[in-house]
This record gives C-alpha cells, sequence and structure tokens, in this order.
C-alpha cells in the first residue's frame, strides 16, 4: 500500500440492484413504480420554463413542494425535511441523530444501505435478529441503545410492525432518536405518522420513488418534530446547500397535488400483489405476507440462486442477495398484470426443468 493510501477513508460501498440498459426487459428488481408518474407531472415538465436552471434553486424547506407536503400530512413546513431520494434523508439523519457513542440498532435482515452508513460515518452498530416468520421483534429495541431505525414495512421482507409496536419502541426509546423508514408505507401499511404528536424523538421517512412512480427524480422527505428538523437542516446545511434540483422541486408539487392518481395506482399495485401472491403460491412458493411492492418468495425445491440467474435468461430481473439466512429468497418486484404474467410464465417453465 503507497503511504498516501494509508489515510484514505476505505468503506464497502452498498451495491443497488442492476439498472441494464437493455431495451424491452422486464425490470422486477429495485422496487420501482411500473406506472409512470401522475399526467399533472408530465404536463408540468413540457411547460417548465428551461432558463430558471442558470439560477440556483430554493432552499428545500422554503419551497411550494415543502407546503404541499406539510398540508398533506397536516404538519406545519418547519416539519418537513426534503432531500435527495430517502437515501440522502436517511444518511443526514444517521450523521445528525446517532452520535451517541452507543450502538444503534436495527434489523439482521433490512435495508442494506443502514450498516454502510454507520460504517462511513464511524457509527457503531446492533443488528437484532428477525423471528423465524422473518418478522422484527419489538422487545429487541427496547434496551439501552444510540438510535433506532427500521423499515416498516420492512425490507426485502415485506412484513408490517402494527402500530401499537411502533409506539412501544419509540415510546421506550425517548432519549434517542427512531427513524421510522416508511419507503413502502403506501401499500396497505399503517403510518407511524399519528405518533409525531406525541413524540419529539421520532422521525418518520417518506420517498416519492416507490408509491409516486419518481425514483428518477430523487425526492424524499423527512416529517419530524420542528427540533429534529432544524438539526438535520443545520447538518444537511454544513454538507452542501443545493441539493435539490429545481426540476423535482417543482415535478414533487405536482405529484402531490394529484392525490386521485397516487391512489389509483397503489390500488393497482396491491391488487397486483394479491394475484401474484396467489400465483406463487401455486407453483410452490412460500413468503411472508408482503405490505410492500414486492414480494419476498422460496421455493421449496428449487434454489433462489438458480431461479434468479434463469429469469435472466428470460430478460426479467429480480433481486437475490447471496447473503445468510436469505439467500435461498428472491425478492420480486410488482410490475403490471402483464410482466407478472411474463414471469409466471418463465417460472413455470423453469420450475418445470427441474
Ligand atoms: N428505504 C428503503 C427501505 C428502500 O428500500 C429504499 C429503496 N432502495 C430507500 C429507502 C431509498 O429510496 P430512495 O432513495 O429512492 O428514496
Amino acid at each position: 500500500m503507497r503511504k498516501w493510501e494509508e489515510n484514505v477513508k476505505k468503506v464497502v460501498p452498498y451495491t443497488p440492484g442492476e439498472q441494464p440498459q437493455k431495451k424491452g426487459i422486464i425490470k422486477l428488481n429495485t422496487n420501482e413504480c411500473p406506472y409512470p408518474p401522475s399526467p399533472l407531472v408530465e404536463k408540468k415538465i413540457k411547460e417548465m420554463a428551461y432558463e430558471d436552471l442558470r439560477l440556483y434553486p430554493e432552499f428545500p424547506e422554503k419551497t411550494q413542494l415543502a407546503a404541499e407536503l406539510a398540508a398533506y400530512h397536516q404538519v406545519s413546513e418547519e416539519e418537513i425535511f426534503i432531500g435527495v431520494g430517502s437515501d440522502d434523508v436517511l444518511s443526514m439523519a444517521f450523521l445528525t441523530f446517532f452520535q451517541a457513542g452507543k450502538p444503534i440498532l436495527f434489523p439482521d435482515i433490512t435495508y442494506s444501505f443502514y450498516d454502510v452508513w454507520a460504517d462511513v460515518y464511524g457509527i457503531p452498530f446492533q443488528t437484532k435478529a428477525l423471528a423465524e416468520d422473518l418478522t422484527i421483534n419489538p422487545e429487541d429495541y427496547l434496551a439501552d441503545n444510540g438510535g433506532v431505525i427500521f423499515p416498516n414495512p420492512n425490507a426485502p421482507t415485506g412484513t408490517l410492525l402494527c402500530l401499537e409496536d411502533v409506539e412501544k419502541i419509540v415510546a421506550a426509546n425517548q432519549d434517542v432518536v427512531v427513524i421510522v423508514d416508511e419507503a413502502y408505507i403506501d401499500f396497505g401499511g399503517i403510518s407511524a405518522l399519528p405518533l409525531l404528536k406525541k413524540y419529539e424523538n421520532l422521525l418518520v421517512v417518506r420517498t416519492f420513488s416507490k408509491s409516486r412512480a419518481m425514483a428518477g427524480a430523487r425526492i424524499g422527505y423527512a416529517v419530524g418534530s420542528a427540533k429534529l428538523i432544524s438539526y438535520l437542516n443545520n447538518v444537511k446545511y454544513s454538507v452542501n446547500s443545493y441539493t435539490m434540483n429545481r426540476p423535482s422541486l417543482e415535478l414533487g408539487v405536482e405529484a402531490v397535488k394529484d392525490d386521485a392518481y397516487f391512489k389509483e395506482i397503489c390500488g393497482r399495485i396491491i391488487a397486483t400483489r394479491t394475484r401474484t401472491e396467489e400465483r406463487l403460491k401455486s407453483l410452490g412458493f412460500t413468503f411472508p405476507k408482503s405490505y410492500g411492492n414486492f414480494i419476498f418468495a422460496a421455493h421449496h425445491e428449487v434454489k433462489a440462486g438458480y431461479i434468479f440467474e434463469k429469469l435472466k435468461e428470460y430478460d426479467i430481473y429480480v433481486r437475490h442477495w447471496e447473503k445468510e439466512r436469505i439467500s435461498n429468497y428472491l425478492r420480486i418486484t410488482i410490475g403490471t398484470d402483464e410482466e407478472m404474467d411474463a414471469l409466471f410464465r418463465a417460472l413455470r417453465e423453469i420450475i418445470k426443468q427441474i
């Protein structure tokens, strides 16, 4: 190793799902929405003034997007933090809130960015094993710690913690910050947002990437007490002042305005999920009940790694982790009915060949 290399920060980065550029593939590997964003977003994108791009964007918390989100969730604008996707929001939240020097807690099977942020920011952490049925046990999060984070529904399992259990964790941890990552809450979960009235140590994080079909716009946000949000803004403005680009801030507003479209696409995804569950069962797959826009499924005979590779031959991409406890599972994003039909046909052939 060269001398200069000794003083380089060395981290193992997060590995996102593949983004194959090939045309015509069925992409069920990164939990994107199979439907386009709201028609209001389309209209806006066509009307946007390109000259404005020469100007820096406004600070996100002063934008119409913050006002729309505040109105939508019936909170004040001081209780909203906006970032470049929820990854940015979560990363800033790790940096801001997890400084106790004590291990933060999260599940052993969860969003695999959490340990990466903990490592990059030098935050100690401890993981808590999911139960055999892949659910989170709230009792695991009640002991002394430096903060708690979990997705609800959890990813990649899709399981949901009921509001009483979420409250149990928040109530027991009032000396630290508890972050509930609600990336997938719109697909049938019960949000922790009503708990914000009672707990100033709770931060709820949301994204436009899944249920609002805008992963490419990179919009995420957090809702929390004005005090939490002000701390978050102080850290964020000490790293980069102009994180959100102008077009995304404007397009996000249109997405929030179109609640009917948002509800319609969530409803469609939930209906396709139910249909997919039935068909996967008929092929011999088992999975925990999912509250996300994906299903985490294992086959009782055929190895997940084999199915994963075979599906690529059909131009179908799903997600697979060569990781302890979950190496026999595939995480399958819910696509359109037609995409799920193609998946079903491919799976039937792959399983028949064994
Ligand atoms: N949280 C969870 C649980 C996720 O699965 C994802 C998607 N990879 C994110 C946060 C981040 O999504 P985004 O940055 O697109 O908002």
